[in-house]
């Protein structure tokens, strides 16, 4: 079964790609398995994904919505219900690049 795909109402992910970042030690040789979630960052939720082998950060955007002339970004009491499906993690801002993965 495939992870539902984020709304559809939703621009593209920022481009923040670097393809030729550093080599990262075990975890880089594996093809990233990326999982949608809700990026928490003071308390605000943005929608997001990341790789549940190395927890790298894929990409994220804000919780919008359409509406007359354009998009508006979603109360984050809506983004919760909407997405209350979505793994949450909380993370220290967007600047970070990899999710704390759960030890298991
Ligand atoms: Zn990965």
């Amino acid at each position: 079964m495939k992870n539902k795909e984020l709304g559809n109402d939703i621009p593209k992910y920022k481009k923040k790609t670097k393809s030729n970042c550093s080599k990262s030690k075990s975890k880089s040789d594996h093809k990233h398995q990326n999982k949608d979630c809700l990026l928490i960052v003071e308390n605000r939720p943005y929608l997001g994904s990341y790789c549940t082998v190395c927890g790298k950060i894929r990409g994220w955007n804000y919780c919008l919505e359409k509406c007359e002339g354009g998009y508006r970004e979603l109360p984050k009491e809506e983004v919760y219900s909407k997405y209350k499906d979505l793994e949450q993690i909380a993370i220290k801002d967007l600047f970070v690049k990899y999710v704390p993965l759960k030890a298991d």
